[in-house]
């Protein structure tokens, strides 16, 4: 799949030491070190047919502060994001709208491309969708299925959860609620002749006029969590201890996604899949939760088109922590846009406040879990300091961290 193009990344000031990075673990339920030298990061992709709300931006912007901080720190960093370009829920808003489902796709693929242009989000290395992995995940679905971990239920495959150990005992929430919500998010708990309620899909069989490929083991295509355990194995050098180093995507897929797709990695590897899973919060607007069946989303398209600046977007959703659930309102866009005119206005000047130590602080701020509200303290008291007269620094050196750390080039 076509990525966008490059973003020019300006290199770390010498002098600069980068502490390694924490992120919160939350299966761990605490924080945990990013080691790795070779490290490779795997972010679940959109499904392309409500691109690009700014649920998906904060999402995007928060792993794009870890890929810039990992790359500026001189670690080796291969990162590789999905697009789930067949599955469940674009088939059914395709139907629901009359649309060809491809059709779809393409074009909010497309939309995804131009936003995260706009918003100067690093490329993955390789940006793969589902249908162009077909053949991996099938092979991978073959191995699986010699392994003799997963079981048939009328031409569908599942995996046999029993089989792999750890899943039951480690499961991030009580059973009771992990059905609730493994019902929610497409899975069938419910479903006769499944060993286990919680058993992931892997091959769903051909039904329909859904569309299907062929494979070995019978025509369908594949579940959800499969896609992403198999684009991740095939596409990410292995690190030392685990197959990757981060699995990455927002807080809504902690459970059952990236539960089942590190599962499925561990029934195949026998090793643990990511050294870290981190998770970006919710985006809502005005104290409601942002969805597509309340109708309330607020899509990066439409700001821009509205007049709103990439940089003030990705100031405003970096005002608070990524890993919280927080709102969207025009608050939020109005103190964003008063600290660019406060930063732009001190950035214009000759001589402004000490510089180096500012930079060090957002440095050491970011390496301690994306900590963004430090780094804005630290840029507001840069900006009070240089308004008071403060001399002794460099304006490139803030608007070089600024663009190197944050992504904002002003
Ligand atoms: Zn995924």
């Amino acid at each position: 799949m076509l990525s966008w193009p490059d973003v020019y990344m300006p290199p770390a000031l010498a002098g600069i030491s980068h502490p390694t990075l924490t992120l919160f673990d939350s299966y761990k339920g605490k924080k945990v070190e990013l080691r790795d030298e070779q490290v490779s990061i795997y972010v679940c992709g959109i499904t392309p047919y409500d691109a690009t709300h700014m649920g998906h931006a904060a999402t995007y912007l928060a792993f794009d502060l870890v890929n810039r901080y990992l790359r500026a720190s001189g670690k080796k960093v291969s990162f590789v994001e999905n697009i789930t370009d067949i599955d469940d829920p674009l088939l059914e808003r395709a139907l629901r709208d009359s649309q060809d489902w491809n059709e779809l796709a393409t074009s909010q693929i497309e939309l995804f491309r131009e936003d995260m242009t706009a918003l100067g989000v690093l490329p993955p290395d390789a940006y793969r969708g589902v249908i162009e992995s077909m053949d991996e995940i099938i092979t991978l679905i073959e191995q699986m299925i010699a392994t003799g971990k997963s079981y048939e239920l009328e031409g569908d495959i599942y995996l046999d959860l029993d089989q792999v150990e750890g899943a039951m005992k480690n499961l991030p929430l009580p059973l009771e609620q992990a059905l609730v919500i493994f019902k929610e998010r497409g899975g069938d708990p419910e479903r006769v002749g499944k060993r286990h309620p919680l058993d992931p899909l892997l091959w769903k069989a051909r039904r329909g006029n859904d569309p299907f490929w062929a494979a070995s083991f019978g025509e369908g295509r594949p579940g959800w969590h499969i896609e992403c355990t198999a684009i991740a194995l095939r596409n990410l050098p292995k690190t030392n201890s685990t197959s990757i180093t981060l699995q990455a995507g927002g807080s809504d897929l902690i459970f059952p996604h990236h539960y089942m797709t590190a599962l499925q990695a561990k029934a195949l590897t026998g090793v643990e899949f990511a050294s870290c899973y981190s998770h970006a919060g919710m985006i809502g607007l005005d104290g409601e939760k942002m969805s597509k069946s309340k109708g309330n989303l607020v899509f990066v398209s439409k700001l821009r088109r509205a007049g709103v600046s990439p940089a003030l977007i990705r100031l405003a959703l970096f005002e608070g922590k990524y890993a919280s659930d927080r709102m969207w309102n025009i608050e939020l866009l109005e103190r964003a846009g008063e600290l660019l005119e406060r930063l732009l206005s001190a950035l214009s000047r000759q001589e402004v406040a000490p510089t180096f130590e500012v930079v060090q602080e957002i440095v050491d701020a970011l390496s301690n879990d994306l900590d963004t509200p430090r780094v804005f303290a630290a840029l507001k008291k840069w900006c009070a300091e240089t308004e008071g007269g403060q001399v002794g620094g460099s304006p490139g050196e803030i608007s070089r961290a600024l663009d190197t750390y944050l992504g904002i080039a002003l």
